[in-house]
């Protein structure tokens, strides 16, 4: 069997507090606290929770964009963590992310030719003209149209700077791609254009994706496997078909409750969340989510439920709740 090309083990991320005149750290950000879970080729892991649950500190973390407080990343054989920031460096072609709004990512002063040769000309990737050859090409994969190249970034809409986003992500054939909630600022109509283009590349390139979305009904769309988060903690793992026909955690029912139906007279036993994500500077105690779960008993304020294993498939279905059965 072929090996993971991710394995992160106990990964975590904590933010330092600042205060009093020396500015010493008062307090910490648990934003990823002890994460562990696998990633296959070829295979897109969705990781959704609301606003502030930590999935896009995971995945930026995973990618070293913030140095991991503690914890393993071994991706495609390699210590993630044990390269120096040169050799990390070079890593980067097989490691690639796309961003919410690519417009804050794109230099205004730049065409989108220049933003497009810029990965090949770092890593002195061919000649002008064989570049000139490969941008070209890049803009037809993700299906900009040739003039596309002597453009600037605000002469394009939203679904456009995501096209060329994603075409820069991909331009080093990296093996995976951590999107970050990239369809989230787009219109609902140019969305679907937008996944159904990530799926068409996924096959094409055989590209493995971490995609990182608030919404389970874009989840669902994409994604092999789902990974519910809550206050920097995995709550809920498994296939995303089982998650949607089986899901065992409070707040995943909640958050698949909360998908509108689009038919007309549609309905949906409402089980609607209550209240904020809690701080991550200071988390309840016991079960995270006991403050906002309707089925809390008092066990769940005083122990924290253990990350553990109900399916009976040979896919796990891992879930941290007590009353998970
Ligand atoms: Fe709710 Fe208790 Fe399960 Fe936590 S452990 S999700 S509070 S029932």
């Amino acid at each position: 069997m072929q090996a993971s090309l991710l394995e992160v083990k106990g990964l975590k991320k904590y933010f330092p507090i600042r205060g009093g005149f020396f500015g010493k750290p008062v307090a910490k950000v648990h934003a990823v606290d002890d994460v562990s879970f696998t990633l296959q080729h070829g295979e897109t892991l969705g990781l959704v929770g609301e606003s502030g649950c930590g999935k896009s500190t995971l995945g930026r973390s995973l990618l070293r964009l913030y140095e991991p407080t503690a914890g393993e990343i071994h991706f495609d054989g390699l210590d993630l963590l044990s390269l120096s920031p040169q050799e990390m460096r070079a890593k980067r072609r097989d490691l690639q992310i796309i961003f919410q709004d690519p417009f804050s990512s794109l230099n205004p002063r730049m065409t989108i030719g220049q933003v497009l040769a810029e990965p090949f000309i770092i890593h002195k990737l061919g000649s002008s003209s064989e570049i000139t050859i490969k941008v070209r090409k890049l803009l037809d994969t993700v299906g900009l149209a040739a003039d596309a190249h002597d453009r600037y970034p605000h002469e394009f809409s939203g679904g456009q700077r995501q096209r060329v986003g994603i075409a820069r992500a991909i331009a080093l054939q990296p093996k995976l791609i951590v999107a970050d909630e990239p369809v989230s600022a787009l219109d609902v109509s140019i969305q679907s254009q937008i996944l159904n283009l990530l799926v068409d590349l996924r096959k094409e390139f055989k590209l493995s994706y971490i995609f990182v979305a608030h919404d389970l009904a874009v989840i669902e769309h994409i994604s092999d496997k789902v990974a519910v988060m809550y206050l920097g903690k995995i709550v809920e793992y498994t296939t995303a078909k089982n998650l949607y026909a089986r899901p065992a955690h409070p707040y995943t029912k909640a958050l698949i409750a909360a998908i509108p139906i689009p038919e007309l007279g549609a309905k949906k036993e409402k089980q609607i969340l209550s209240g904020d994500v809690p701080s991550p500077i200071n988390p309840p105690s016991g079960c995270y989510f006991h403050p906002r779960c309707p089925l809390a008993t008092e066990r769940c304020k005083v122990e924290s439920p253990k990350l553990r294993n109900i399916g009976q498939t040979e896919s796990p279905h891992l879930v941290s709740c007590h009353y998970a059965e």
